[in-house]
């Protein structure tokens, strides 16, 4: 299943993708999905909104080994986990505004996680029933400002600094998925999730040690390497293989 949430005219709401149309769906879709009465929509008549409305969004860092080189960071022994705050959230085609206060902004492509079930203390071997299904992020980071302050939570957290999108896809292999990102249609980052350090199953066990998941929550997974600066006026796509495209101008504030 691919859902999306949108709005058409005076409705909005989470929707169900069937080739280039949108059926409502009568609530969430994390407890059950239920179609309403509504009448279905074209997808090209329709805004998208971030897939979610995560009560929080956990992210991982350091979770490719060639990426943490590339910034001469040890490869961590244990997830290294973070926050960015749910107002960072960003719909598909809405734009990533460069702050001022910072002059080294840099695109993240990640596999985020949606949870669907709340949930504490998740054994690896019980981490996929926990999981909804998984979307585009991009984990826009002022790396300046992430040297600087020793901990993230500035870098990481301006409005527009979490894109996602543009749909929560259901059935997909996490285990092998492509995660390319592409700034003015060249590649400049391109991995894949078998080259993640730590398992989605691992993390979900290891941050439900800490933190209860809640439905609509996301975990970012990790950024492989080749991460690089944004301009105003650039076009940045995540794409990943099995889900879609997630696209994002940017724009300066
Ligand atoms: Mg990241």
């Amino acid at each position: 299943m691919r859902i999306v949430r949108y709005e058409h005219q005076t409705s909005r709401g989470y929707g169900l993708v069937e080739g280039d149309m949108i059926r409502p769906l009568a609530g969430p879709p994390f407890d059950g999905v239920r179609m309403s009465r509504g009448a279905a929509v074209p997808l090209a008549d329709a805004r998208l909104l971030a897939p979610c409305e995560p009560s929080k969004i956990v992210c991982i860092g350091r979770n490719y080994a060639a990426h943490a080189a590339e910034h001469h960071a040890p490869v961590p022994t244990e997830p290294l986990i973070f926050l960015k705050p749910p107002s960072a959230l960003l719909a598909p085609g809405e734009a990533i505004e460069l702050t001022p206060l910072s002059a080294q902004i840099e695109h993240e492509g990640e596999l985020v996680v949606v949870i669907g079930r709340r949930c504490r203390h998740v054994p690896v071997e019980q981490a996929f029933d926990v999981i909804f299904g998984y979307t585009c992020g991009n984990d826009v980071t002022a790396r300046d400002l992430q040297r600087k302050d020793g901990q993230w939570a500035r870098a990481k957290g301006f409005d527009t600094f979490c894109p996602l999108g543009p749909w929560i896809e259901t059935d997909l292999d996490p285990m092998h998925a492509a995660v390319t990102c592409l700034v003015n249609d060249v590649v400049r980052q391109q991995g894949t999730t078998a080259d993640l350090i730590f398992s989605v199953a691992q993390l979900i066990a290891y941050v439900t040690q800490v933190m209860t998941l809640e439905l609509g929550d996301i975990m970012m997974t990790g950024t492989p390497a080749g991460v690089g600066p944004l301009q105003a006026g650039d076009h940045v796509v995540v794409r990943i293989s099995g889900i879609g495209e997630l696209r994002n101008p940017v724009v300066s504030s």
